[in-house]
């Protein structure tokens, strides 16, 4: 589909998806974003802001998540494929984040964006058909932006359990060789049950990530499996990293380390694709099957 859209897969060397709004972060039913349909030119028309964006107005390719119909709230939206070059779509304000610097987060402005008819994800016809489920009382899932959150978290999951990973590390490596009342200061309780604990952590962590990269590798539902992997792992993350800036001291909290860019890196974790809260509460609702607010 998305080939067809915007010529070959090689065209772009970045993407971005862009759900999020100023006024729509976690409640991500409540998109602003319009898609209208224009039938004499097959093409859809979209409208709006997006915040936040990863690779915002750099990209190649821009995945723009519009709410076809407002009223329906997350079941009325559809995703929809910006090809490159298209006209309307720029990038407005540029964020200075605290942590992943090397990432490019933008707001995306769309103004009277048009794309090709094929450029709708998964096709007109079944869109048609879920709005008119929807709108009949039936159940329907909701759209595509959810979808692909829950193939995104194992591996949003796994980011994280590589910067936790590379801070135990160094921390580990920093204690063996940093001497303190004539022995090193890993040869102390204090310093190496903390080490064990957040090895203990990691390991968990890595453990709930690898399972539910797996059930999605099967082809298996991983909604729960992967909110916890990305919960846990998001936590371990900022944990792991805050400790290890403990483990080397003074040292920790200067640039001539790595350890304090992991800690200020690991925080998007409990941020970005739902928030720590977000996960628990999806988590809530699937475990109990009760309506929790
Ligand atoms: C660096 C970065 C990159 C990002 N990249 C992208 C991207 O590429 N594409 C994209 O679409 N978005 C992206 N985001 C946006 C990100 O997904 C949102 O920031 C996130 O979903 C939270 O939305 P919000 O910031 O509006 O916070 P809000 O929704 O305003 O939440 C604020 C606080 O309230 C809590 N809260 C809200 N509702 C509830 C509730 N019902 N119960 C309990 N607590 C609640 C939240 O957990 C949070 O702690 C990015 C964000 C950042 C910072």
């Amino acid at each position: 589909m998305a080939a067809a859209c915007f010529g070959t897969p090689d065209d772009v060397k970045l993407a971005a998806f862009c759900v999020s709004e100023p006024d729509a972060g976690s409640d991500v039913s409540s998109l602003r974003t319009t898609a209208r349909y224009d039938e004499a030119t097959d093409e859809w028309v979209l409208n709006g802001t997006k915040t936040w964006i990863t690779n915002g107005g750099i990209a190649g390719v821009h995945v723009v998540v519009a709410a076809v119909d407002r009223e329906l709230g997350a079941k009325g939206q559809a995703s929809f494929v910006v090809p490159p070059g298209t006209k309307g779509l720029s990038q407005g304000a540029k964020f200075h984040k605290m942590g992943i610097r090397a990432s490019h987060t933008a707001e995306v402005l769309l103004d009277e964006v048009r794309v090709p008819g094929r450029c709708l994800l998964g096709g007109k016809e079944k869109l048609d058909e879920r709005l008119a489920r929807v709108r009949g009382g039936g159940h329907a899932r909701s759209q595509a932006a959810m979808k692909t959150f829950e193939t995104t978290r194992p591996s949003v999951g796994a980011q994280a359990i590589g910067i936790a990973r590379a801070a135990y590390e160094y921390a580990l490596g920093y204690g063996k060789e940093r001497r303190q009342f004539g022995r090193p200061i890993v040869e102390n309780q204090g310093v190496a049950f903390l080490l064990a604990d957040v090895a203990t952590e990691i390991e968990a962590a890595r453990w709930l990530v690898r399972r539910a990269a797996w059930l999605g590798a099967q082809g298996q539902a991983t909604r729960a499996e992967g909110l916890m992997a990305k919960l846990k792992a998001g936590r371990v993350a900022v944990w792991a990293t805050e400790r290890a800036v403990q483990v080397l001291g003074g040292a920790g909290y200067v640039h001539d380390h790595p350890v304090e860019r992991w800690y200020r890196d690991a925080k998007i974790y409990d941020i970005f694709e739902g928030t720590e809260q977000i996960q628990q509460l999806v988590i809530a609702r699937a475990i109990s099957g009760m309506r929790i607010e």
